[in-house]
């Protein structure tokens, strides 16, 4: 055997050993790293990492009722002014906003765009993580229209059981019982938060059958961030967007949608196919988005509620077309991400849960 070969002989039966020792030994060193992990998990200071001077706004669920394993469900949260206010809470909502480690202790409100329940589904998770992870003195507000009232009564009795049993086995510190439950407001269009500074501003969006459905602007030291909600294209989302740093609008691709109803069609789903077919009607296309950011002058569109709710991977054929309509930096959001406007560049972008 040459020089090199016993070398290598030698290499490989080194490497062997040791990987029979760590086979060996893996249960340890997977309770060292998980113990790593719990450390940095639990001592984790998202809001230190983020620019007090800023507006924050975090993608919580950019997702629609089509299942997807990338993607919680309808959610937008924005950090501003020391206080997060979030913009809907669909299925996987509450769990995302956790693992991104933005603080429901300082929730101000969940403002529901409208109630169909792909936007309202998380609620519960989220009121528990809020409740029992931070100790909450009161319920959580929600604001949102006409049926929210409803949604909060319901929701509180349905929890009233879990609620029991969480207060007998923590204790009345740990989880207040004033801070179990959900308080519903009915709003209209108009300001519908105006403290500190930061002002909400809800206005009437069209997403027939389904109203009224709200778009939403959050305005801050100059600075602001418009939430499309639900919408087929709206003049009044491109009025009330006017001169907005950021505009999160939904999408639909109609080409794909068409195609999943085809193919529905074709395996003898017809009433899958009916759906598919009905929804193109009241969300917006990616130039229809596009054209309102440009109409808007928006400085920039990010998008979410990607209809169909494809892997991240594939996000850009959804997306497909919008830069025709509108010239300025544009974004297919994923879960975890975060766009900081400082005012002055394009916001910036990192990801909370990568
Ligand atoms: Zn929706
Ligand atoms: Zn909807």
């Amino acid at each position: 055997m040459t020089q090199g070969g016993r070398r290598i002989l030698i290499f490989l039966s080194g490497a062997a050993l040791i990987g029979g020792l760590t086979y060996a030994n893996r249960d340890a060193l997977l309770q060292r790293a998980f113990d790593r992990a719990v450390d940095k998990a639990i001592g984790r200071d998202v809001v230190a990492s983020l620019d007090p001077k800023d507006i924050h706004v975090g993608f919580c669920g950019t997702g629609s009722p089509l299942p997807s394993r990338d993607r919680a469900s309808a959610c937008t949260a924005i950090w501003v002014g020391g206080k997060l206010f979030i913009f809907d809470a669909g299925e996987g909502a509450g769990e995302t906003l956790s693992l991104m480690g933005l603080p429901l202790g300082k929730t101000e409100g969940i403002f529901l765009t409208h109630l169909h329940s792909d936007h309202f589904e998380g609620l519960g998770p989220l009121a528990l993580q809020r409740w029992a992870g931070t100790s909450a003195a009161t319920p959580l507000p929600l604001f949102g229209p006409a049926g929210t009232d409803q949604i909060a009564q319901g929701l509180t009795q349905a929890y009233g059981p879990d609620s029991k049993f969480r207060m007998a086995h923590h204790g009345a510190t740990a989880v207040p019982p004033s801070g179990f439950g959900f308080a519903g407001t009915v709003i209209a269009p108009g300001v519908v938060y105006d403290q500190d500074g930061i002002r909400i501003t809800a206005f009437a969006v069209p997403h027939d059958p389904v109203k009224p459905a709200f778009g939403y602007r959050l305005d801050w030291q100059g600075k602001s961030v418009t939430i499309s909600g639900d919408t087929a294209k709206s003049e009044t989302l491109a009025k009330m967007a006017k001169g907005t740093d950021l505009l999160v609008h939904e999408v639909l691709n109609r080409d794909m949608v068409q195609a999943m109803a085809e193919a529905a069609a074709r395996h003898g789903q017809p009433n899958r196919a009916k759906i598919f077919r009905d929804i193109q009607s009241y969300h917006a296309s990616p130039v229809e988005a596009g054209e309102v950011a440009s109409a808007a002058g928006a400085k920039m569109l990010a998008f979410t509620h990607l209809v169909p709710s494809v892997p991240n991977a594939m996000t850009g054929l959804v997306i497909a077309g919008a830069d025709r309509a509108y010239k300025g930096p544009i974004r297919a959001m994923r879960d975890g991400d975060v766009l900081s406007i400082n005012g002055r560049d394009d916001p910036s972008h990192r990801n909370l849960l990568d």
